[in-house]
């Protein structure tokens, strides 16, 4: 027996290139953009080291996409307090370029190999759909093979073995459920008909016996003429036991023949890898104890009625997001917003340790939970670099009700 033979879906080059098609809305401020490629060029290093080469080649493109061709449309692309930035990403462009070269023989390998493999399946596949339709029809035969020997074997039996003196139906069908031998007495008078009840005069006319004068009877009587009644001919008696002995035995089933037939071939298993990232979003993992600890943290500004904001950080590990760090950054608040002041700080914090924003957290100190317009278009941002973000609002002031 062949084992389970598992098959990563691969995709051609064409394939994994229109998935790394994006386009760039020019309302969404630049930094926006700087952080969504930073974070593309840093999943695509971690696929490329787990070795998820498919998903590192779209995340790499994507990456050169947006620095080499999108950036540079954008209104504020000379804004010179951002030039640092773009100067940085352009180096990594060069990089990420070199990775694309490098990936794409490797890629078409992986592809042409994946189409051989489709092929042999379904050639697998055909011939055990032939080899199956080859042994249907040697069953098949083999049985009308069978049924026809019988059914000559029995002919003989029976021009050879007509039904003894003093044979007769009754008792051929004596002790056969649902036949008595009153309900057999009108069809065994009438199939003996020239010995008994009843006779043909010269005249052609049946004569019946006297009791059975009455017109009732005698409607009865003809209808039973015309019947199609059963009479021991040579192919009938068949199904009966005779007094002469039983025909030949029956066919065999079909099943039993296919000890003879030809053997399939062994079942191949084919289980395909198919990647979770070709298909939409990946999974995101939430700390339980995120929420109390962040309440807990926020308590002071709650109390004050301040909103707070933390930023979710978290790493990216074999296809799956986890956050696994709280960050409070510097921000200024009201009682219904904050904004945060210091953002490069806060993201060579992440870079430092390679930690991707995976989401954001707030309060609503005086209101209650739910996602604002103002904040629905901050997650808006968050969306764009990262499509899995989460955004999670806390109303604790409301919770304890
Ligand atoms: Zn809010």
């Amino acid at each position: 027996m062949r084992g389970t033979t598992k098959v990563e879906k691969c995709f051609s080059r064409q394939e994994l290139n229109d998935r790394a098609k994006l386009d760039m809305v020019d309302t969404t401020p630049l930094r926006f953009y700087l952080r969504t490629a930073e974070l593309l060029f840093k999943q695509a290093k971690i696929y490329e080291q787990e070795g998820d080469l498919q998903a590192s080649y779209i995340l790499y493109m994507k990456f050169c996409n947006l620095v080499i061709s999108e950036l540079r449309k954008h209104g504020d692309y000379n804004n010179p307090t951002l030039k640092a930035s773009i100067s940085s990403l352009n180096k990594s462009a060069m990089v990420a370029l070199n990775e694309v070269e490098a990936l794409k023989p490797i890629l078409d390998k992986k592809y042409a190999d994946y189409q051989h493999h489709i092929k042999q399946r379904e050639a697998a596949i055909k011939a055990e759909a032939q080899a199956h339709d080859a042994q249907l029809q040697l069953e098949s035969r083999n049985q009308k093979d069978i049924e026809r020997t019988i059914r000559e074997q029995q002919d003989q039996y029976w021009a050879h073995h007509t039904p003894a003196h003093g044979w007769s139906l009754a008792k051929a069908l004596e002790g056969v459920p649902g036949v008595s031998s009153t309900q057999l007495t009108p069809q065994h008078q009438h199939q003996h008909q020239h010995q008994h009840q009843y006779h043909q005069g010269s005249s052609g006319e049946i004569q019946y016996p006297e009791h059975h004068h009455r017109e009732h009877d005698l409607v009865q009587y003809h209808q039973h003429r015309r019947s199609d009644v059963l009479t021991p001919t040579a192919r009938e008696p068949q199904h009966i036991s005779t007094p002469t002995g039983p025909p030949p035995a029956l066919p065999r089933k079909p099943g039993s023949v296919s000890s003879n037939a030809p053997k399939l071939p062994p079942k191949i298993q084919i289980e395909e890898d198919v990647h979770e990232f070709s298909q939409g979003l990946r999974t995101l993992i939430v700390p339980v104890r995120l929420l109390d600890r962040f309440l807990n943290i926020v308590r002071p500004n709650t109390i004050k009625n301040l909103e707070t904001c933390g930023i979710l950080a978290g790493v990216l590990s074999h296809n799956k997001l986890t956050v696994t760090t709280l960050i409070i950054p510097k921000q200024t608040a009201t009682s219904d917003t904050c904004s945060t002041t210091n953002e490069d700080e806060l993201f060579e914090f992440q870079s430092e340790r390679d930690l991707l924003t995976l989401g954001w957290i707030h309060t609503h100190p005086t209101q209650t939970c739910f996602m604002s317009s103002v904040d629905l278009h901050t997650h808006c941002s968050y969306q764009l670099m990262l499509p899995e973000a989460i955004a999670i609002v806390c109303a604790p002031k409301h919770d304890k009700e």
